[in-house]
């Protein structure tokens, strides 16, 4: 079965009987299986666009739209269920300086190791998104404040040991800052958690960086 220049599949047609098979019935069969590559194609398609849709592409996490999506549905879920949330924001520290020494294309590769690590070291029902240029977002639902920060006290010890290269070239040392706010803590709605994990982030920026800091309790 065959559409769009793809091999999709094989329809492989038996007869019982000791008839063979005859040409009407072959043509039908060869009408069928067109019929049905070109619906595999097609789902193929929409599979590969819903894809591209909440992915980014450099590192493979979920993209900015995704985690807003997505925090609106796990915030109701675990209010229902009477559940905390935890947020971490998370931000490379120094990255133009860094792409200044390196080039862009060695700053990709450290994109893409953080968003391997992340995707690896997060649980299955953790949602890690690039937020944006290199700021990462990690939802954690069910996950108390004291989880969470526990939880990015590991990743920013993880992502200093990382020892990314660049073909031969050692890329030294990556240290990322990290902000963690949590519901119900740090506020009712999306838009004020990822606002306080922000200010958190941001002072861990201001406390000289490579640290986790938990959001003011309001
Ligand atoms: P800070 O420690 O305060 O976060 O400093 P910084 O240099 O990391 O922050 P700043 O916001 O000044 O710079 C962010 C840099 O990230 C600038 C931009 O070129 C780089 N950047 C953003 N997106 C990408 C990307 O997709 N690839 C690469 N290589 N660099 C990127
Ligand atoms: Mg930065
Ligand atoms: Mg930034």
């Amino acid at each position: 079965m065959m559409a769009q220049g793809d091999t999709l599949g094989l329809l492989y047609l038996h007869s019982n009987s000791q008839a063979t098979i005859t040409p009407p019935q072959k043509r039908l069969a060869e009408a069928i299986s067109k019929q049905i590559a070109i619906s595999l194609a097609n789902l193929k398609l929409r599979e590969t666009l819903q894809y591209q849709s909440f992915r980014d592409p450099l590192t493979g996490l979920f993209n900015r739209r995704y985690l807003d999506a997505s925090m609106d549905r796990e915030l109701h879920r675990v209010m229902r269920e009477d559940k905390s949330l935890g947020i971490i924001m998370l931000d490379v520290d120094h990255f133009k300086q860094f792409n200044d020494t390196f080039g862009h294309d060695a700053g990709d590769v450290v994109l893409q190791s953080i968003g391997r690590f992340l995707q690896d070291n997060v649980r299955q029902s953790d949602i890690a998104c690039r937020f944006g240029g290199e700021e990462f977002t990690i939802i954690l639902p069910h996950a108390s404040l004291e989880n969470a920060l526990e939880r990015a006290e590991q990743l920013r010890l993880g992502v200093k040991n990382l020892h990314i290269q660049y073909g031969n070239q050692p890329l030294g040392l990556i240290t990322v800052s990290l902000g963690v706010a949590a519901f119900p803590h740090h506020g009712e709605n999306p838009k004020d958690l990822l606002q306080n994990a922000d200010s958190a982030l941001y002072k861990a920026k201001e406390q000289g960086r490579d640290r986790v800091i938990s959001a003011n309790l309001i």
